[in-house]
């Protein structure tokens, strides 16, 4: 087992016979239920309002995990995962059955033409902090240099560049 870390953001909006919450359920008992990835902490899973054209509320979740994949391997993992549960991709923000996204890596930052962690939007995201803040709060993000806690603080104050942010 290598010892990189990951926070993982997990979401569903939609049943595909089971509950958004029992698809987290089952989304984080396959992801870490293999011996390349050990499930180190778990949030609660949290009741969100839907984001953008989405019409359902959001069952969300946050895990930290260790694994020795790269940022690129875990990203294959994850979209293989949100295939096998069933999301189709159609447009961002709409309504999906599974949602899985890298926010954190220990290594720091990673960006390809694919792949940008820390995840780009998680700062403006309250389903994601959220819960992250629950298992990572002293985690510091390389972007800003501000811990878990502080970003999660400063998005529920609401403050004017997260007003003006696309993403609320
Ligand atoms: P969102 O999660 O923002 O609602 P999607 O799940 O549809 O949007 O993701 C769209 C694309 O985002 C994916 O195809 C993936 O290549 C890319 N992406 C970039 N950075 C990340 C990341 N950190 N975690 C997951 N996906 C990412
Ligand atoms: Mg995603």
């Amino acid at each position: 087992m290598g010892e990189t870390s990951y926070a993982i953001g997990l979401g569903s909006n939609r049943y595909r016979g089971r509950s958004p919450r029992a698809t987290v359920e089952a989304a984080i008992e396959a992801l870490t239920g293999t011996a390349d990835v050990a499930l180190v902490a778990r949030s609660p899973i949290v009741d969100t309002a839907p984001l953008g054209p989405g019409s359902r509320r959001y069952a969300n979740a946050a895990i930290l995990i260790e694994t020795a994949f790269s940022p690129s391997e875990l990203l294959q993992a994850t979209q293989a995962l949100e295939r096998s549960f069933g999301r189709r991709r159609t447009r961002r923000w709409g309504d999906r059955i599974l949602d899985l996204d890298i926010l954190l890596w220990s290594g720091g930052c990673w960006g390809d033409a694919g792949l940008v962690i820390p995840h780009p939007e998680f700062r403006q995201r309250s389903f994601a902090l959220g819960p992250l803040v629950a298992i990572a709060p002293a985690w510091i993000d390389p972007v800003t240099g501000l811990s878990i806690r502080q970003l999660e603080t400063r998005q529920n104050r609401a403050i004017p560049v997260d007003r003006a942010s696309p993403h609320p």
